[in-house]
């Protein structure tokens, strides 16, 4: 194995789909034609800083139009690639068709590094790159959504929206023209957080599953789980931050681009965040132990890893050292397709990426359905759901009192009962139900079908097939 040189990204996630459609039976040409990235723009240009003109190169990869608008996170990294970008593109395609979220494929990316510039500078680059992909309308509510990735985040997603508007001033819907935006800009509650959110959900839903769990060798529930994540940035954090704080599981190591903490008590994810923002890594953090090669801690043991940060950490020089039993993508692509076949035959278990992450895409569908229909969600219902609840609560109190039955509500429940859904609580329940359904289809294919063995295939066969329909659909 260790021979055999390690496939690009690209290649991963196509010998990943091989895999998969080898086990299915789709026309001959339909295989390749989903396979396939239908177009890639690379863009470079100038912008005019620190007295001297800057060229930059961009990209805006689209892989399938089965259904539109595509959508697909902007990345800012050094790293950005074509490769690269058309591997996240396909991904999209494949994590959209798996949750049901009514999209084609895409991925853009800028080659910057975000740390070497400052706010206004980030803001011109920002503008001027959307510029190029709107008057192409590969940003465009009706055809291309981007959302937030690796080095961007609301901040960014404004800009775009903003810039869409200068440009098109009569479009109505001009702010459904990008996902991830600030609320008071048209963003929606819950979207910052919503791919942790989802990792964590993913994880419940394995968890209710105890033939799921024995299958990574684990037992028990979350509640006491070691885990260790890898990035500590948007995805990263909040997956850290709920898992600890609300489902009992001990962060024992975090590993980020400048080394690694390690604490098998439990690391405070809070208190590591804010000392990030403050120094810019993990190092010189007063608790713990810190270790320089950030890289070596995936291998340790701990019960669930969480790699958060990147594509092509475990790969095939580090992949049979890895002790985890159960491994959550939560980054794209994080584990490449030889580690994949090393970490299968050693019985890890592997929730695919396109499943894991999925939720920063749910909510960015819901994100962009409140842009179009201009409303927020549980607007109109909200306070007659909170009456009819008063109603019930009221009857039963009555009843109480009139038949001196003695018995009367808890407080907390009647709080808890009475309040009407917001549009965070209406949020975070779609998001529940979206993984929930996701997760249900693909250990159906797994568990149902003798040919598939693990999770990734399980969710590839779902969604393909779920793609191959839709370009049935319409006649191909
Ligand atoms: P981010 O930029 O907010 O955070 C990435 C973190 O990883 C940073 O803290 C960075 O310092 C750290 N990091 C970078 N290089 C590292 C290294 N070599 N070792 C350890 N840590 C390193 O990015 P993000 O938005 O959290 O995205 C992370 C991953 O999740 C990416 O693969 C992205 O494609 C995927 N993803 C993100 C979203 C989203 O909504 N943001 C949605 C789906 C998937």
């Amino acid at each position: 194995m260790a021979s055999i040189k390690e496939p690009s990204f690209r290649d991963s996630v196509d010998l990943m789909f091989s895999r998969a459609v080898a086990l299915m039976d789709l026309p001959p040409g339909l295989e390749e034609k989903i396979r396939v990235c239908n177009a890639t723009y690379t863009v470079r240009f100038g912008v005019r800083l620190r007295g001297q003109i800057h060229t930059f190169t961009g990209y805006r990869s689209v892989h399938s139009e089965h259904m539109e608008p595509v959508k697909g996170g902007i990345r800012y990294a050094m790293g950005v690639n074509q490769d690269e970008v058309e591997a996240l593109a396909a991904l999209m395609t494949y994590k959209c068709a798996l949750v049901d979220a009514p999209f084609g494929g895409s991925k853009g990316g800028l080659r910057i590094d975000p740390r070497e510039w400052d706010t206004d500078e980030l803001e011109r680059i920002t503008r001027r790159f959307a510029y190029e992909l709107i008057k192409r309308d590969l940003i465009h509510p009706s055809q291309n959504v981007p959302a937030p990735d690796m080095g961007t985040g609301e901040r960014e997603m404004a800009w775009i929206a903003d810039q869409y508007k200068r440009m098109n001033t009569t479009d109505i819907n001009s702010r459904a023209c990008v996902t991830g935006k600030p609320v008071n800009a048209g963003g929606i509650q819950g979207r910052t957080e919503a791919t942790g959110r989802g990792v964590q959900y993913a994880l419940q839903e394995f968890f209710r599953h105890p033939e799921d769990i024995k299958a990574a060798n684990l037992g028990g529930s979350l509640d006491g789980k070691k885990v260790i994540v890898q990035g500590l940035g948007n995805v990263g954090y909040h997956a850290a931050k709920f898992l600890s704080e609300e489902d009992g599981c001990l962060i024992t190591a975090i590993v980020e681009h400048d080394g690694a903490l390690i604490d098998e008590k439990g690391i405070n994810v809070e208190a590591v965040r804010n000392w990030i923002g403050k120094h810019g890594g993990v190092s010189g953090y007063p608790h713990g132990k810190y270790v320089e090669n950030g890289a070596s801690v995936l291998e340790n043991a701990c019960d669930i890893l969480i790699p958060a940060a990147m594509e092509g950490v475990i790969h095939m020089g580090n992949a049979a050292n890895i002790q985890a039993p159960l491994i959550i993508e939560a980054a794209n692509g994080p584990v490449t397709a030889g580690a994949d076949e090393i970490l299968r035959e050693k019985g890890c278990v592997i929730i695919p990426d396109m499943f894991a992450n999925a939720g920063g895409v749910t909510v960015s569908y819901f994100e962009w359905v409140k842009n179009l229909s201009h409303i927020r969600f549980g607007r109109m219902g909200r306070r007659q759901e909170e009456a009819r609840h008063q109603l019930l609560v009221d009857e039963l109190e009555q009843l109480s009192a009139d038949k001196e039955l003695g018995w009367t509500l808890t407080p907390g429940f009647k709080k808890q009962y009475l309040r009407g859904a917001g549009e965070l609580e209406l949020v975070r329940s779609g998001l529940d139900d979206t993984m929930r359904a996701a997760y249900q289809s693909m250990r159906e294919t797994w568990h149902g079908r003798e040919d598939v063995t693990d999770l990734r295939t399980a969710a590839y066969l779902v969604s393909i097939g779920k793609v191959a329909s839709s370009y049935r659909a319409l006649g191909l």
